[in-house]
């Protein structure tokens, strides 16, 4: 049977575009790519890169003061959102534009539309057409999920976010996952009264306890105001504003309500199920470890497969899936021990296990310090850092690593290397330090806090 194309990706964000143009570009297949929005996907347009941008807009309300107490004729003054929204908004334009030219330089085609399957080797996209494929790839990712309150529809999410008319005055996030954290940090770096509320009793659910302390006084102590055990009951139009009813029957007022209370699978409507497509008990396409559905000739990647929601983790299961498929060489996923940053105020980076997880696990010894760190020695009431190793009391494999702190993100990047390598403690231990860096307390603590 003979197919108009060797692959269609349905969806171009970052794992779809990634493996469009690695299957056209280096094995010469026939490659078209379905987006029915922008180009680029949640991370480029409305994730990852428009949020890291706010974080370092909002980072400057902390650096400029400490300029003035390391000498410099520095004040803050207003922030003006609208022009960082235009600038922002130009950046977007301009990596969107990125991105079709990749996809175009690799000899893909592309359709801006939204598709479907029609069958298992068929897609039908918006505009009415049909084409056939062999591969069918699903990259669909993912999109917020907003709590069944009364007034939901009143809030917004993080889609919305980079779309303000003008910041608010004072604003509610809910929700206590990597997206409220760091858009609580960001909203009140800008200036805005940020007031969280997080369901359970403790924020970034599932990372290591005391990282998890450090980061909420962080949070805390720079301005956010944190209630846990607390969620919305209703929300409630006043005027240009909103009254909403907590579960502690109080009503709050605020400008905006910003629900960041996670994410579902973009895996309806897709004509899956009549494809013979499996759909998981989260909304969630299910695939083999080579990203392969329960229809052979369709694979799916990234977030609409719900495994780790990461961009990195998206394209890895791109070009693992353009080895299985076109070049003859079945190539599982790795998930194991993926570094990951959350850019809160201060930020987290992290990789492997955490405390509580490694101890239910095995006997192990705990290396932790948390310092003022050198650079805000002029600076009262600074925050500190931390810097965690977790070590198996058998193997002294260094199971964990966790950093709070300044350019944790890009630590644990190189952290990271060594702990997928399976580093020792003593292999640690082995490095000389870098000095003055707050990084060298990981390879100098000689003496764990506990072992348990
Ligand atoms: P996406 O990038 O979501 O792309 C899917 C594309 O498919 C979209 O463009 C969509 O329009 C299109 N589409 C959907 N259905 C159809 C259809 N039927 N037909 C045609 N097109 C369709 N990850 C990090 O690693 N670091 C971060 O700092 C980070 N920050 C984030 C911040 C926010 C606010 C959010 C929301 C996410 C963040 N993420 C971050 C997660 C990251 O953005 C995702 O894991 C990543 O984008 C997933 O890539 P994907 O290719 O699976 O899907
Ligand atoms: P998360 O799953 O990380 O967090 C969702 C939060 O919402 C949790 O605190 C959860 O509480 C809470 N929640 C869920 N349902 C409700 C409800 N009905 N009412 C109140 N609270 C609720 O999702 P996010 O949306 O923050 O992020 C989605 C994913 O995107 C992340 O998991 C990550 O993979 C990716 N991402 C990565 C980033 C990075 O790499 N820096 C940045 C942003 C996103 P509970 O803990 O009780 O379940």
């Amino acid at each position: 049977m003979t197919y108009d194309y060797d692959l269609f990706v349905i969806g171009g964000g970052s794992g779809g575009v990634r493996a469009a143009r690695v299957a056209a570009g280096d094995s010469g297949a026939k490659v078209a790519l379905a987006e029915e929005d922008r180009y680029g996907g949640t991370c480029v347009i409305r994730g990852c890169v428009p949020k890291k941008l706010m974080v370092f807009a909002s980072g400057y309300s902390e650096t400029v003061p400490a300029a003035a107490e390391y000498g410099w004729d520095a004040q803050i003054g207003s922030f003006d959102w609208m022009a960082f929204r235009g600038k922002l908004h130009a950046e977007l334009d301009r990596l969107e534009a990125v991105y079709r030219k990749l996809l175009a330089n690799s000899g893909v085609t592309t359709f801006d539309a939204r598709a479907k399957l029609a069958g298992p080797n068929t897609v039908v996209l918006s505009t009415g057409e049909e084409v056939t494929a062999k591969t069918i790839l699903i990259a669909t990712g993912g999109r917020p999920v907003v709590p069944d309150v009364p007034g939901a529809d009143h809030a917004i999410t993080s889609n919305d976010i980079f779309h303000l008319d003008e910041l608010p005055r004072k604003m509610l996030i809910v929700g206590g996952g990597y997206i409220a954290c760091e858009f609580a940090g960001v909203m009140n770096g800008l200036g805005v009264d940020t007031h969280l509320w997080y369901r359970g009793t403790q924020v970034l659910r599932g990372f290591d306890e005391e990282a998890r302390q450090l980061i909420v006084d962080g949070m805390a102590g720079r301005g956010v105001k944190i209630s846990t055990g607390l969620n919305v009951a209703s929300i409630d139009k006043d005027g240009g504003g909103l009254i909403v009813t907590g579960t502690d029957g109080e009503d709050h007022a605020f400008d905006t309500v910003l629900f960041a209370t996670g994410r579902t699978p973009n895996a309806d409507n897709l004509g899956l199920k009549q494809a013979g497509v499996e759909i998981g008990s989260r909304g969630e396409i299910v695939v083999s470890d080579l990203s392969q559905t329960a229809a052979p000739s369709v694979y799916a990647i990234g977030d609409v497969t719900n495994r780790v929601n990461l961009t990195p983790v998206a394209i890895r299961e791109g070009m693992a899936f353009v080895e299985t498929v076109f070049k003859d060489n079945p190539t599982p996923v790795d998930h194991d021990l993926i570094p990951t940053a959350v850019f809160t105020q201060p930020e987290f980076g992290t990789v492997g296990l955490s405390e509580e997880d490694a101890a239910a696990q095995e006997p192990i010894e705990v290396y932790s310090t948390s310092f003022r760190p050198m650079n805000v020695s002029f600076i009262d009431g600074a925050h500190k850092v931390l810097m965690k190793l977790i070590v198996s009391q058998k193997t002294r494999v260094v199971l964990g690593c966790h950093i709070v702190g300044e350019a944790a993100g890009e630590m644990i990047q190189l952290a990271g290397i060594a702990v997928k390598m399976g580093a020792t403690k003593e292999d640690f231990d082995r490095v000389c330090a870098v000095h003055p860096t707050a990084a060298e307390e990981l390879v100098t603590m000689k003496t764990p806090v506990r072992t348990t």
